[in-house]
């Protein structure tokens, strides 16, 4: 697909992020979740410091696990993706600096990467928004 085409493809959707995602970071499925229930996580990295990393979490592993499965819930991964990746442009906004503690402070870059992964999704034709609002609600 083209960007700044609408669709309404899925699979053509993740394809596209993880391509993007795959140019600034390594991506995988994971089954090793950090916490139960926790659907992704992000280790970010500064450029030119290493390589970021985002792990999915399934509870079993796509093959292969470094690749995006389109089979088996496309959209869902497309906003979870968006939103790690959103993580990753968060912190180097903020020069890699730490995040208070504290739930606020917590809450608002949660809320930060959600937006990120807006209008990243956007500019790749995303138009799945009532998925997009459910996975970030359940988020939050
Ligand atoms: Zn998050």
């Amino acid at each position: 697909m083209t960007i700044g085409e609408t669709t309404h493809d899925a699979a053509a959707c993740l394809r596209a992020l993880w391509d993007h995602v795959s140019q600034q970071t390594k991506v995988r499925y994971s089954t090793a979740r950090t916490a139960p229930g926790v659907m992704g996580v992000c280790l970010p990295c500064l450029p030119g410091e290493g390589t970021a990393e985002i792990f999915l979490f399934r509870d079993t592993l796509p093959v292969p696990a470094d690749e995006p499965d389109v089979n088996t819930e496309p959209l869902v991964d497309t906003c979870r993706l968006a939103h790690e990746f959103g993580h990753l442009l968060s912190f180097r906004e903020r020069g890699g600096r730490r995040i208070r503690a504290d739930a606020a402070a917590q809450l608002q870059e949660e809320e930060l990467a959600w937006e990120h992964a807006r209008s990243l999704l956007l500019t790749l034709g995303f138009s799945e928004w009532a998925a997009f609002d459910a996975e970030r609600e359940k988020s939050l």
